[in-house]
């Protein structure tokens, strides 16, 4: 296909063994989450889920946060927040991913490394402390916004 702009996109696979039933909603959830660049409140999500054509039932936000909930118990999904604001925002668990963060234009760059994996997470290891996740988030000004601020 060479249809870059295909309005049904293929469903990202659900993942397997988690525990979670799969279920039409968990599975239009996800993919929404799956194909999002940057994390989406439920908000967010929901109204994505309105929009596909696969969506057939009707769902109620309360709907979306409960999927949600179950999907970060399962750790399929991590919360995350952004500044200026008391919403969570939501994005897949890919094997987590560190951001720097605009403060300006709330423009979120992925880092490419995680700053942890060499020195303090083996370092861990030996010790007393099971480590299941950390976060981490560099905010700051990115280029374009540094631009403008200085003209
Ligand atoms: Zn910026
Ligand atoms: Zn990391």
């Amino acid at each position: 296909m060479n249809h870059m702009h295909a309005s049904i996109p293929e469903l990202p696979v659900f993942p397997e063994g988690t525990g979670l039933k799969k279920t039409k909603q968990r599975e239009l959830i996800y993919s929404i989450l799956a194909q999002a660049d940057t994390p989406l409140n439920a908000q967010d999500i929901y109204q994505k889920l309105l929009m596909n054509p696969e969506c057939t039932g009707s769902y109620a936000v309360s709907t979306v946060y409960r999927v949600l909930l179950a999907f970060e118990e399962k750790k399929l999904v991590t919360q995350t927040t952004m500044p200026g604001s008391e919403m969570a925002y939501y994005e897949l668990n890919r094997g987590h991913r560190h951001y720097a963060t605009c403060l300006s234009c709330h423009k979120r760059i992925p880092l490419e490394h995680c700053p942890f994996e060499h020195q303090i997470l083996p370092d861990m290891k030996n010790s007393d402390f099971t480590i299941t996740g950390h976060r981490l988030e560099l905010y700051g000004y990115c280029k374009d916004c540094n631009i403008s601020e200085k003209n």
